[in-house]
């Protein structure tokens, strides 16, 4: 038996009927951008998450990118940022100009949120924190620790879908939260799709126009935004996931038990997860000293294991140069040695979640 570490198709047949008359409905709609699906997703959205402004633009890097900016945030201004988290988070402050600073993770895969205050400088404008693998960050410490110190809070939350710290949505907490609704996330598009939410009004507004030009009015640019929307098929294939959500992060939640309790390798470290956290398990991360070598056992097993992230992002060659990778970030680098996500998603068969435990459990 082959066990994909994702199988979409399995995803999309959970709704088929559903997502087809939605699509249907857009393409015969005649309005493909800025519709009325469009509205309705992002209502129901806001709604979703508990915050007053969603605004839907291209994809999560676009939400991060858009975030940043419309906090009047560029070069010279400092954000502190995850060491451990997936290198969008970061472009979406470089890609504006501005310096990340980064901060090592704790044993829970989340930013160390006793190590933000050293981290920060005269030069720091925002917090971004990463919700990541579905699990939150300690966003009542971020929260504080921003609100004492005059800065803003952002989150991106593009694995934390429904995910909660304290009994409160992630992406609840932020001045700016973003989103993504990349395909295989926990509420996914059939295509790109994003979203930065927001309680305030004035910072809606610069968002709505920085998707779209840069204006309100038809050729009227205020200030010089980007072409980013969320388009009117996408939309409406996403109300009809949004319609499903819990039922979807039920079954991955499902799976991730069965992991937690009938994995038994000495050889593998499971995820702890913090008692305020309630995951959703975008990722299930398994800690391994022979990393490398369990995953060919796996593949050599028929079940397909990814690694996030092979390489930290203070890390990567897009950075050489400018000092990063002198950064010391302990925890980081040695879960960049050891992590592997197990197969996880909405609509896995319960016979291949079966596969994939005897198989960890054979790893010798
Ligand atoms: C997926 C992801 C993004 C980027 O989202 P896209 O929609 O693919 O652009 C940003 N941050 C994190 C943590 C992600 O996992």
């Amino acid at each position: 038996m082959d066990v994909k570490f994702s199988d979409l198709k399995k995803t999309y047949n959970l709704y088929a009927d559903e997502y087809e008359a939605a699509a249907l409905r857009a393409l015969r709609s005649g309005w493909y951008i800025m519709g009325h699906e469009l509205a309705e997703f992002e209502e129901a959205f806001a709604g979703y998450i508990g915050k007053q402004h969603c605004v839907g633009v291209g994809c999560g890097q676009d939400a991060l990118i858009i975030a940043v900016r419309a906090l009047g945030i560029g070069p010279g201004d400092e954000v502190i940022v995850a060491g451990n988290t997936y290198i969008a988070t970061v472009l979406g402050v470089t890609e504006n100009g501005a310096t990340p600073v980064f901060v090592d993770c704790n044993k829970f895969f989340q930013i160390d949120e006793t190590l933000i205050e050293a981290a920060i400088t005269e030069r720091t404008k925002a917090v971004l924190v990463t919700n990541l693998y579905g699990q939150a960050c300690d966003l009542t410490s971020v929260r504080q620790i921003c609100d004492e110190r005059n800065l803003w809070m952002l989150e991106d939350c593009a694995q934390s879908h429904g995910a909660r710290w304290n009994g409160r949505m992630c992406g609840s907490w932020a001045d700016v939260s973003c989103f993504s609704f990349y395909p295989t996330k926990p509420l996914g598009a059939m295509g790109d799709a994003g979203a930065c939410l927001t309680d305030d009004d004035e910072l809606a507004e610069r968002m709505l126009m920085l998707r779209n030009y840069g204006s309100k009015k038809k050729y009227v640019n205020e200030i010089c935004g980007i072409n980013s929307r969320l388009d009117e098929v996408q939309a409406a294939l996403l109300k009809v996931g949004l319609s499903h959500i819990g039922d979807m992060l039920a079954m991955r939640e499902a799976i991730a038990s069965r992991y937690d309790s009938e994995i038994d390798s000495p050889l593998v470290k499971l995820p702890e997860v913090r008692e305020e956290a309630e995951d959703v398990w975008h990722i299930y991360p398994l800690l391994c000293e022979r990393r490398d070598e369990l995953k060919t056992f796996l593949e050599s097993r028929g079940v397909y294991t990814q690694i996030h992230y092979p390489i930290p992002p203070h890390k990567a060659q897009c950075y050489k140069g400018r000092g990063y990778d002198a950064v010391n970030l302990p925890l980081t680098e040695r879960f960049a040695a050891q992590e592997l996500s197990l197969p996880i998603y909405a609509g896995m068969p319960d016979d291949e979640v079966g596969a994939v435990i005897a198989a960890v459990n054979d790893f010798r």
